[in-house]
């Protein structure tokens, strides 16, 4: 596979610039036809994204890929398909009669334009495809860069592309750093990235200078609260499973841990038992993902030495050794770590999991409020007191209660972070709102008094009452 060039993705940007704008508010079903083609395709090319992912990861397994990689994609272009006509029908917004008389006022979603994607490799075939399903349903056309880091992963959603879609509305380009900056630089209108908030940065300053709208999905440390109550085998076993899932590559992995004190060593004791229990062996079984390359290996294997030497307890949690060659990493626990270690410092993305201890529930809510805005921030409890207090208080992108990730998966549910996690979101109707210029239309009436108000000059009396009535205190 050969990069695009510089000067082969402003050729397609262009292309694409004009036919959108020969067609600049495609039809229900225009629109429902393309997301179509889009499921087709990922019916069609099932066992090669397998394939390619197994490739880049050394070990991916093929229902990991059917249902968290492609599968997320056939979903959400159907429930979209589902939601199409009811999403772009105009909403009537209810104006005050005496205000505005009969005039009416509306909202239309109209698409935004040519939108360019940035992909990372962690999901290097979902992230490049799941939104385009809600691009498309509001009306864009699209021009994906997928990453490097996922070379396979990137050729089979090149040529998957190339094979379903004309470049000018849906495209495909590959390449590396180069690429992506002067991608980012291209007067889009949006830009869309997903992968580490420091290149997210650097992305939205070069967006910046377009004032091209950005959606943001970066990551950061995800934490797990553990309620008193929450000490089921069952449920530690749940965060186990979602934790080590794709070798916890996963934007929305829980990261740490936050238990009461007086319970780290039952935790400790109860994820021993759930996880030997479930894989005996875990490093070299089919299930295991390894990390995406030895550079990532190096740097999770490189936060477990760091604890090590310096005295603080890491546990292998069923005794399995790292396998440097395969990039398999055991499911570590690192005991009661402090803060200043990289450990807590970087989101580490891989399955070691650090566990601390807090003094009472406030202050585990305190301690995440205190760090960068998290993507996820999980719960694991039956107290919907708890529940809702967490929920209010906690401020993160979304949340997971005994579960890990749900709440960015499902399709009817908007996803994004906030603050250093992320801007916008996609996913739900809200994506579909995220990607369309929403409109507000207002239609005056000849009998609106408050055009007639403002009709100079503006003492005969009219703009006086309005004025007063506004200042009136409301019962
Ligand atoms: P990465 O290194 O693959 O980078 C992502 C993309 O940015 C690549 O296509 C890369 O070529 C491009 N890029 C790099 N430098 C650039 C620059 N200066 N200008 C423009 N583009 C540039 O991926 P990564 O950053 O290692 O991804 C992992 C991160 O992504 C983690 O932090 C993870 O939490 C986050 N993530 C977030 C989500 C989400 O939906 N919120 C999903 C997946 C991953």
């Amino acid at each position: 596979m050969t990069d695009t060039s510089n000067a082969q993705l402003q050729a397609l940007f262009e292309k694409q610039k004009r036919a959108f704008a020969s067609d600049r508010y495609p039809s229900l079903a225009v629109r429902l036809g393309r997301l179509k083609q889009l499921e087709r395709m990922m019916i069609e090319y099932r066992q090669p994204m397998r394939d390619a992912l197994a490739a880049d990861f050394d070990s991916h397994h093929p229902l990991v890929t059917d249902l968290f990689e492609s599968g997320a994609i056939i979903a959400r272009g159907r429930y979209i398909q589902s939601q199409l006509e009811s999403w772009m029908r105009p909403q009537v917004r209810e104006l005050h009669p005496m205000v505005h008389g009969s005039s009416s006022a509306r909202v239309i979603h109209q698409p935004k334009g040519v939108i360019g994607n940035i992909s990372p490799w962690n999901f290097p075939i979902e992230c490049a495809l799941v939104m385009i399903n809600d691009m498309l349903a509001a009306g864009n056309r699209a021009i994906i860069k997928t990453s490097e880091l996922a070379p396979a992963s990137a050729e089979v959603v090149r040529a998957a592309v190339a094979s379903h879609f004309d470049g000018d509305l849906l495209a495909v380009v590959t390449g590396g750093v180069d690429l992506g900056r002067h991608f980012a630089m291209l007067p889009w209108d949006h830009l869309t990235y997903t992968g580490s908030t420091s290149v997210g940065r650097l992305v939205m300053e070069a967006a910046a200078k377009n004032l091209t709208s950005v959606t943001l999905e970066m990551g950061g440390k995800n934490p797990t609260v553990f309620a008193d109550d929450g000490f089921e085998s069952s449920l530690v076993e749940r965060f186990l499973y979602f934790r080590v899932f794709k070798g916890g590559q996963v934007c929305t992995s829980p990261d740490y841990v936050l238990v009461p004190e007086g319970k780290l060593d039952q935790w400790v004791d109860m994820a021993k038992q759930a996880w030997t229990t479930l894989y005996p062996k875990y490093v070299g079984h089919p299930d295991a993902t390894g990390a995406i390359n030895n550079h990532h290996y190096r740097r999770v294997m490189s936060y477990v030495e760091e604890a090590q030497k310096k005295g603080v307890l890491v546990i292998s949690l069923n005794g399995d050794e790292p396998n440097p060659k395969r990039r398999q990493i055991p499911m570590y626990v690192v005991v009661n770590p402090p803060d200043n270690l990289q450990c807590m410092q970087q989101e580490i993305f891989g399955p070691v999991t650090p566990v601390k201890t807090y003094k009472i529930f406030d202050d585990a809510i305190a301690y995440i409020n205190a760090r960068p805005s998290p993507l996820a921030a999980y719960l694991v409890t039956r107290d919907d007191t708890l529940v809702e207090k967490f929920s209010t208080q906690v401020t993160s992108g979304g949340m997971g209660v005994n579960v890990f990730g749900f709440q960015a998966a499902d399709p009817t549910l908007p996803f994004g972070g906030t603050g250093a996690s992320g801007i916008g979101c996609h996913s739900g109707f809200e994506g579909f709102v995220n990607f369309s210029n929403n409109k507000s239309i207002f239609n005056c009436a000849d009998d609106d008094p408050l055009m007639h108000a403002i009709r100079p000059p503006y003492d005969s009396g009219m703009a006086q009452a309005f004025a007063d009535a506004v200042f009136t205190p409301m019962e």
